[in-house]
């Protein structure tokens, strides 16, 4: 949908004429990756068949529909010229509004501005504005706000047919000074919508002196055209004011939510409902938010923890929101899902309000607060703040008619955690738990729910003694902090009002707010619902007085489709042997809870898994993600020596992790680390990494829920080159789009992702965000070793394109250690090494994606990924060119995939010439050890060989046998 948005406004902008001012457009348009560089073709085509100027000092230039196909996706970006531009005939155009439409969906844009050009002459103001928000403003031309308060709700009302409820709403209406007389006489009954799930919509236009929603329920069940009316809404249509609370109706039906209004109990909750104005008129203060991820749980939980400190009520909104419906009335600052749910972000104004006799204390305190930064350390906040959020697709259900693996079974999953596990399966499938709909009287419901609210709090109290780790303990605090969210405990009170039970009052309404927080369409937000759902199921399991399953008396293997933080209770690291996972990645929430846990795990083994038996015997190797299903007594002792063996080979690498990496005969290679946090250097460093040789930037960019400004990115890089204390840092730019997406960077959906718009290709078509990140970079270098390298580039075009971006930044800051050069991911690039090779300063061989395109098999397909096995000859060929183009030019070369921690890869890639190894930190000090190990010369003889092998079969045994 076109929407107009204060951040899609170039404010202050000059152009000396029509066709510079159409360049800017589609510069601007193709900046944020709405649309082509053909665009702008489409653009001087459709002046050139006539002015797109619309009046008042407004044009809305747009393409043709010859050039449709250059649109990527729909939006508006807008020019403010306050010199003006001389749009032809004399028309004096002050905003530009450049619209990018595949069809004709600017009609509905154009709708709303014609409003706004009935009225007076805008184009003076719009030359005036000084700001973005007084634009949109001045477009939107302030339609009437809908009325929609307690006084316009009436509750169980007496009627007794459909034309007696009718009336009462035109009542309320006409006290409310919405309709003038008449009104009443032009609702036409027989026209009356029913809405489903019992209620009905009238509405009319005539008689309406101000927009107004009034809304009644009868007291006695009422029966209209043979089907129930439960709720009547009677709208005072006045243009667009109902358009918010209307589309807010609708998800309220879909959701299958319409018993909130029908079986409300007070008028608040139903103006609350339908985003109505609740009554506050008290003073209130204002401040932006600088938190990196916004008002995420943590920072929530210290606002809401402060709020509870005041005795009275606080209510917090969206100061810069547009969206009157969902924000006006605020929500309460004590509540932590009411917070969250605003899914505030950082740049965004906070507005809170206090019940006088609190405000002079609180307001003061609470702004204080938010300004320190709400217990994180912020950033200044930036000038622009990021683009809108895109939709996540939910996980897809797992297929209960699957069959377990039968004894003896290898399967092949993600290694999440490192080490070999051997145990009885533990199975642990998500339980049904029975309740009854209905309960006891509410104050009974309420005393049971307020004892199994406290029993969890308890439970969880010796969670958070007993954990180990800081990310987990957090993890605890906030699902505490939800389970005393004041908010959450009112809304089943109300419900509790109407008979339910305190089990379906309780899942009813923890279910409704993890909803409303998943609309939000954030990431950080959907995990919150995940908790707020996980800590909602406690309570609940607690309410039916639900057990878990027995657990083994040995160490166990726990089996479950994906580790919710709750588990973690289970997750005792003397009791649980090993992690196996149906479901996740290995960045999902089980692998980080196995890793920061020290378990052993496997993740995204298969729905295959849960149908184990449980106690079924399980040997679980967490280093080659592989499991055993009922291994034989040989497979067990093998594991156990093996593990034995490992430990023993770990114990003597780590002593010696700090010195570098030489071959029996001298030859030295660089050993350094891959690392996706700037945290993990000085862990990297510690555990004898000689550099960074790949900083994955994604996690600097997923981290936010928009897109990092320089400062917040500076930051982050100046730590790890402050932890690596003058060693060498290799960064990898921006690496995301197909498989990879970003929240904030909505993207069509593509058919074949990894071969579409991913790595440099996304960042060539958003130059400002690689330029940011380029800056960004160069400004935290100083006379520090930087290497900058792009990820996925396929041809010479996209090299020198990127590398010209650096060229035109770089006189800006002084980096005299810089090389800029490549990651060498696409078969195209290798196969091309040699023109490469004369222009980069180095390249870098990401082994994962070379593999995956040069034998064409998806990195991580279900199946076939363990095919994908980099030691394929057809690799090292390409390695093999790669270093030699290299090394005939004087550039360095380096290995930054999985295959560079590959014990049976390691002779190979130094024998083939690779000058740098970049492995995970814990990897370091086995592949150094695996390198003094060698002889440089037997691994040149060994590497010529492996070329001409038929398979990476061939290719490890020979290995094996050399
Ligand atoms: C690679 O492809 O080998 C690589 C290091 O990049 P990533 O795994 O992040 O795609
Ligand atoms: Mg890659």
């Amino acid at each position: 949908m076109l929407e107009l948005n204060a951040q899609h406004i170039r404010m202050h902008q000059s152009a000396p004429d029509k066709p510079a001012a159409l360049e800017q457009i589609a510069r601007a348009l193709s900046a944020d990756g709405l649309v082509a560089a053909g665009y702008l073709a489409g653009l001087q085509a459709r002046e050139a068949q006539g002015s797109t100027y619309l009046g008042q000092g407004i044009a809305i230039p747009h393409g043709t529909p010859e050039t449709r196909d250059q649109v990527h996706s729909t939006g508006v970006r807008l020019l403010h010229v306050p010199g003006g531009v001389d749009w032809g005939d004399g028309q004096v155009v002050y905003l530009a509004i450049g619209i990018a439409a595949r069809s004709d969906e600017h009609l509905r844009l154009l709708q709303l501005l014609t409003r706004a050009l009935g009225e007076s002459d805008l184009s003076q103001a719009l030359r005036d504005a000084q700001t973005a928000d007084e634009i949109i403003d001045l477009l939107k031309g302030a339609p009437q706000e809908l009325a929609l308060d307690g006084k316009l709700v009436a509750l169980n009302t007496e009627a007794d047919d459909f034309d007696e409820l009718a009336w009462q709403g035109v009542r309320l209406l006409k006290r409310a000074d919405c309709v003038a007389q008449g009104f009443g006489q032009q609702l036409s009954i027989d026209e009356a919508l029913p809405l489903g799930q019992g209620l009905w919509w009238l509405s009319s236009d005539q008689a309406v002196l101000r927009p107004g929603l009034a809304f009644v329920t009868p007291v006695r069940p009422l029966v209209h055209q043979d089907q129930p009316v439960e709720g009547l809404f009677c709208l005072a249509s006045l243009g667009e004011a109902h358009r918010a609370m209307l589309e807010r109706l609708c998800d309220l039906l879909i959701q299958g939510r319409a018993g909130e209004l029908s079986q409300a109990t007070s008028s608040r909750a139903v103006v609350q409902a339908l985003g109505g104005q609740l009554p506050v008129d008290w003073p209130s203060a204002r401040v932006p938010l600088a938190n990196a991820h916004g008002l995420h749980a943590r920072p929530a939980k210290v606002l809401t923890e402060l709020a509870q400190q005041f005795d009275g009520e606080i209510r917090l909104r969206m100061a810069d929101t547009d969206a009157p419906g969902v924000d006006a009335p605020g929500v309460s600052a004590k509540s932590l899902s009411k917070l969250l749910a605003l899914g505030a972000q950082r740049g965004q104004v906070l507005e809170f309000l206090a019940e006088p006799a609190i405000a002079e204390s609180a307001l003061p305190a609470l702004v204080a607060a938010v300004r320190d930064g709400l217990g994180e350390a912020v950033d200044p906040l930036p000038e622009d703040s990021g683009e809108p959020l895109a939709e996540q697709p939910p996980a897809a259900p797992l297929d209960s008619a699957v069959r377990p693996p039968a004894a003896g079974t290898r399967l092949q999953a993600t290694a999440a955690s490192p080490g070999i596990a051997i145990g009885p399966a533990l199975v642990r499938k998500p339980v049904a738990l029975h309740y009854p709909e209905r309960g006891d009287t509410p104050d009974v419901e309420l005393k049971r729910l307020d004892a199994a609210l406290e029993q969890v709090f308890r439970e969880i109290d010796t969670l958070i003694a007993e954990a180990e780790v800081d990310s987990i303990r957090d993890i605890f605090t906030t699902h505490q902090a939800m389970l005393r969210d004041p908010a959450l405990r009112e809304d089943v009170s109300a419900r509790l009002q109407t008979g339910a039970s305190a089990e379906a009052a309780w899942a009813a309404e923890v279910e409704a707010a993890a909803r409303q927080q998943e609309a939000l369409h954030d990431a950080l937000l959907a995990e919150r619902a995940a908790d707020l759902r996980d800590v909602g199921r406690r309570v609940l399991a607690c309410l039916v007085g639900a057990e878990s399953e027995q657990a083994p008396d040995e160490p166990y293997i726990l089996v479950m489709d994906e580790v919710a933080p709750s588990d973690v209770a289970t997750l005792n690291r003397q009791r649980v042997a090993g992690i196996l996972t149906a479901r996740g990645g290995p960045t999902s929430h089980s692998a980080i809870i196995a890793r920061a846990l020290g378990i052993p795990a496997l993740v995204g083994a298969g729905e295959q898994v849960l149908a184990l038996a449980s106690r079924t015997p399980l040997l679980l190797d967490g280093d080659r993600g592989e499991l055993q299903v009922a291994p034989d007594d040989a497979a067990l002792e093998r594991a156990l020596a093996l593990r034995t063996q490992r430990a023993e080979r770990q114990r003597l690498a780590d002593e010696r992790r700090l010195e570098p990496a030489r071959t029996r005969d001298g030859h030295r290679v660089e050993v350094v680390a891959n690392i996706g946090a700037s945290g993990e250097t000085a862990e990297a460093v510690e555990r004898g990494a000689e550099g960074i040789g790949l900083l994955r930037t994604e996690l600097v960019f997923m981290d936010h829920a928009q897109a990092p400004d320089q400062s917040t990115q500076e930051a982050e890089y100046r730590r790890v080159l402050d932890a690596l204390e003058g060693r060498p840092l290799v960064v990898r730019t921006l690496d995301v789009g197909g498989d990879k997406p970003l929240p904030y960077l909505p993207m069509p959906a593509e058919e074949n992702p990894f071969l579409g718009v991913r790595g440099i290709r996304l960042s060539l078509q958003r130059p400002a965000l690689l330029e940011t990140q380029l800056r960004a970079l160069l400004a935290s270098a100083g006379t520090r070793p930087l290497r900058i390298m792009f990820p996925m580039v396929g041809t010479v075009d996209e090299w020198r394109e990127a590398r010209a971006m650096v060229d035109r930044l770089l006189p800006e800051y002084a980096v005299p250690d810089l090389q800029v050069g490549i990651m060498v991911e696409v078969p195209s690039a290798a196969l091309l090494a040699p023109v490469l090779a004369a222009e980069v300063d180095f390249f870098s061989v990401g082994t994962n994606d070379l593999t995956q395109y040069t034998l064409a098999i998806d990195r991580g397909h279900p199946t076939l990924s363990a095919q994908a096995d980099g030691l394929h000859p057809a690799v090292l060929r390409l390695i093999q060119m790669t270093v030699e183009a290299a090394h005939a030019h004087g550039k360095w070369v380096g290995v930054c995939g999985e295959l560079a921690a590959d014990a049976a890869a390691v002779p190979l890639l130094v024998g083939l010439g690779v000058d740098e190894l970049s492995v995970s930190a814990r990897s370091i000090a086995l592949v150094k050890a695996r390198v003094r190990e060698l002889e440089l010369a037997r691994c040149q003889v060994l590497a010529r060989e492996a070329l001409s092998l038929a398979g990476p079969r061939e290719v490890r045994a020979h290995v094996l046998e050399g």
